[in-house]
């Protein structure tokens, strides 16, 4: 059956207005309304809240698709008992999402496997569901990045993509040392998202030991001043989740 010239101005303009849930819905929406005689404003109502619905759901995946997390992993998936060490209600409560918009920091700190990875990512992924812009990297990636910037020319380009953030993740402080130009341009990101962008750092360092990766006491000293102004401290000290997992799979076998 050929659609009548009003419906197919009224689809264009549908789409014209970028308006894709009530295009696709506005037929199946309106049969119901009708069978219960909803009134005019019910009807556009019910369309209107469908197209918020899908639009913020859309904007929340491009949120998170653009924030680049290895592996998508949420708390519903992590398990406090495993790490009886872990500040529970911490966590909980940074989940809410409030110190992103105090521009205040979280600092991980454990031994490898004890879940620092996946909490920074639950903590990133519940931002992006608060609409907050996110972006994960891992230290050392950013360190490259930025001397590749910095050879181009285009650091500051770099600077402004980061600056749009709300929350940075810089995940594995530790493992590898940087050289003194990488350990320069890891501060500059730092120093610039001072009370401006939130920063998520994981690592396996304690403290004292910064300084064997960063190579300046000077530069270190510096750059746990700016990160641990408005800081919250999250320590996992228990055993390592990857080992206590692998164990158990093998006792089962
Ligand atoms: P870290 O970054 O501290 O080295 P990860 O976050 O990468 O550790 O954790 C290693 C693996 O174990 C990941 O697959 C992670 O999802 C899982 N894992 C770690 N701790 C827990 C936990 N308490 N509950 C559920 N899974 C966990
Ligand atoms: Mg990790």
């Amino acid at each position: 059956m050929n659609k009548a010239p009003s419906v197919l101005l009224l689809e264009h303009h549908l789409k014209a207005l970028k308006l894709p849930t009530f295009l696709r819905d506005y037929a199946s929406v309106g049969a119901g309304c009708s069978q219960e005689r909803a009134d005019y404003p019910t009807y556009l109502f019910r369309l209107a809240e469908r197209e918020l619905i899908d639009r913020e759901r859309r904007a929340t995946e491009r949120r998170i698709k653009a924030a680049q997390f290895p592996v998508l992993k949420t708390i519903e998936t992590f398990d406090f008992a495993a790490q009886p060490s872990l500040n529970e209600p911490l966590v909980r409560e940074l989940l809410r999402g409030e110190y992103v918009g105090k521009k205040e920091n979280v600092l991980l700190v454990g031994n490898p496997g004890t879940g620092k990875t996946h909490l920074a990512t639950a903590l990133g992924y519940a931002a992006c569901t608060q609409g907050k812009r996110v972006r994960f990297t891992t230290t050392t990636g950013l360190v490259t990045q930025l001397l590749e910037h910095r050879d181009e020319r285009t650091l500051q380009r770099c600077h402004k993509q980061l600056e749009r953030m709300d929350l940075i993740l810089l995940d594995e402080l530790g493992y590898v040392p940087f050289s003194k130009a990488g350990a320069e341009l890891l501060f500059d990101v730092i120093s610039r998202a001072y009370e401006r962008t939130s920063l998520i750092v994981t690592t396996n360092l304690p403290f004292e030991q910064w300084t064997e990766v960063l190579g300046s006491e000077r530069l270190t000293g510096a750059l746990l001043d700016r990160l641990t102004h408005r800081v919250h401290i999250l320590e996992a000290n228990g055993p390592s989740y990857r080992l206590t997992d692998a164990k158990r799979r093998l006792k089962r076998k």
